[in-house]
């Protein structure tokens, strides 16, 4: 993938030496017996992931917002082998899931170009047109609730002498019964802090938009071999991909972006001007598991982070679990794997 011009994976050189270690631990969960246990505990989540945001819909208008037409992943006949691992994990796990042929696709979606010769269509998966605003009317719920906000940037993390977190921001400094660190790829510096080494690392992608294209498509659709996706939302056609090893400080490669606007033209070759480059920060740990629980050396801290390509998907479910875990409550889950623990 390294050496494809059209592929997802690339590399900010000045970081590899860096990220040395997370690649050996990486390799190190590439056994077939590890990545069915990655595929076994992220479906023990994802599956949960839907409920538990129709448990928040309940509560807030998401007319337009939310739409449930399935997503489709095709590929060409290369590589073929990987596609076929990948259907059968699916089927051991029971996902929902129906292979097409390329006159299937294109009967689902008329306007790509048929480079295609089969894929997959998940029928129960769902896409958020503008997850921000989604975000918002969620927001304003946990504030009519009671909820509290403060935008401060958290700076170090004390204790006191019955082990409540101290939390020193820029501005303030608090005393919490009860903490979680949830800051995503950003987590780490702070369980450094609190002497934890958590091998938690990002995978840095990107997005374009192009507007006034959305009638292209009706739902997301995700090109195997050059591992991007193009979704129809409200800011347009959002055309996402990319895995870039490079940390959080490097700036953003250009090169990066004329690959996802010439993959998105190879599909839609009617496709004109892009507009809205944005990098983010997918916080991924080697075995592709999220952090989710006490930590290590102090009791009354917490972690949620390291939901790597799922973080909003998962958000939901995820507040959840680190909600009935802290008050103590069972889940009928196994909440062990997801341990901090597991890299001790
Ligand atoms: C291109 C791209 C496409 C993606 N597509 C999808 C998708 O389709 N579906 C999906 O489910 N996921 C997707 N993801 C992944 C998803 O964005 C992440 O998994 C998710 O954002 C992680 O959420 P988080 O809350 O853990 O971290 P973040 O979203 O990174 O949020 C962390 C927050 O912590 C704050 N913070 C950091 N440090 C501090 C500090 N010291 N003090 C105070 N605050 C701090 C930050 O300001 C930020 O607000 C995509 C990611 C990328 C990059």
């Amino acid at each position: 993938m390294l050496f494809s011009v059209t592929g997802p994976l690339s590399l900010k050189w000045n970081y590899v030496p860096k990220m040395i270690p997370w690649f050996i631990k990486f390799i190190k969960n590439c056994s077939r017996k590890k990545m069915m246990h990655t595929a076994k505990y992220m479906h023990q989540i994802l599956d949960l992931a839907l409920p538990a945001y129709d448990d928040l819909f309940k509560e807030i208008d998401i007319s337009g917002l939310v739409e449930n037409k399935g997503i489709i992943y095709f590929w060409t006949n290369k590589d073929l082998k990987s596609r076929e691992l990948e259907i059968n994990i699916r089927k051991e796990l029971g996902v929902e899931q129906q292979l097409l042929t390329a006159h299937e696709i294109h009967d689902l979606e008329p306007h790509i170009r048929k480079i295609y010769h089969s894929g997959i269509y998940y029928p129960s998966a769902r896409h958020a047109r503008n997850p921000k605003k989604i975000l918002l009317k969620l927001f304003d719920l946990f504030l009519q609730k009671g909820g509290h906000f403060e935008k401060q940037n958290v700076n170090t993390i004390n204790f006191s002498s019955d082990e409540k977190p101290i939390i020193k921001t820029n501005l303030n400094s608090y005393i919490f019964d009860k903490s979680v660190i949830a800051c995503g790829a950003f987590s780490k510096k702070l369980t450094d802090e609190v002497n934890e080494k958590i091998p938690l690392d990002t995978e840095r992608g990107y997005h374009v938009h192009f507007k006034g294209h959305d009638h292209l498509l009706t739902r997301p659709v995700i090109f195997l071999n050059r591992g991007f996706g193009i979704t129809p939302m409200e800011p347009g056609l959002r055309v996402v991909g990319t895995v870039e090893f490079g940390g959080l400080n490097n700036p953003i490669s250009k090169k990066r972006i004329v690959n996802l606007v010439n993959n998105a033209k190879y599909l839609f070759p009617e496709l004109t001007e892009h507009y809205d480059e944005w990098l983010g920060f997918r916080p991924t740990l080697p075995d592709c598991l999220p952090v989710m629980g006490p930590s290590k050396n102090y009791k009354n801290l917490y972690y949620s982070f390291g939901h790597h390509h799922l973080g909003w998907t998962l958000g939901a479910i995820s507040g959840k679990i680190m909600a009935r875990m802290i008050a103590g409550e069972n889940t009928n889950l196994d909440l062990s794997v997801y341990s901090s623990l597991r890299f001790s």
